[in-house]
């Protein structure tokens, strides 16, 4: 029998989460809205520091998330099912550290019970992301700091 002690994130499967659970594990990063580049030769992955058009910087939050995969092709929606195939999903993703057996860490909203300590700690892209519509060539903007770890 699960622990009841213990937080839904580690008694149950990402697959047994209602939506709610499942939408509440998500730390509002928005790494996972900077375009990347492939290399075509190599199949190497890039981040670039440029938001998709349709994310708030500031607030790290997509302005029509309902109707995102709809307007942005490319948004590909997080599912228990995808995550082991997304490889470019940031190291502190949640969804990738719940997948992948590890911890939530301290930050978290989840964990610490503030939704601003994933911003205060430099984790997610605010004051760090480039506006589509200026940036330009993508290749301009290649950056590694998404694909970092948490020390
Ligand atoms: S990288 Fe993961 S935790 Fe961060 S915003 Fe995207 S889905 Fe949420
Ligand atoms: S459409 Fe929204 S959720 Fe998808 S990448 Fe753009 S900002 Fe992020």
């Amino acid at each position: 029998m699960a622990d009841e002690t213990l937080p839904f994130w580690k008694t149950k499967k990402l697959s047994e989460m209602s939506l709610q659970e499942w939408d509440s594990l998500c730390d509002g990063c928005a790494k996972c809205c900077l375009h990347k580049l492939e290399d075509q030769d190599s199949g190497d992955l890039s981040y670039t520091d440029v938001a998709c058009r349709l994310l708030n910087i500031g607030a790290c939050r997509c302005e029509n998330y309902v109707e995102r995969t709809f307007v942005v092709p490319d948004c590909i929606e997080l599912m228990p099912t995808n995550l082991n195939v997304l490889r470019w999903l940031p190291p502190t993703c949640a969804y990738r550290l719940i997948n992948e057996g590890k911890e939530l860490y301290w930050w978290h909203h989840l964990v610490s019970g503030d939704r601003e300590d994933v911003h205060k700690e430099r984790v997610s892209v605010r004051g760090r992301a480039v506006p589509e519509r200026r940036a330009g060539d993508l290749e301009d903007h290649i950056v590694h700091w998404p694909e970092d770890g948490y020390q």
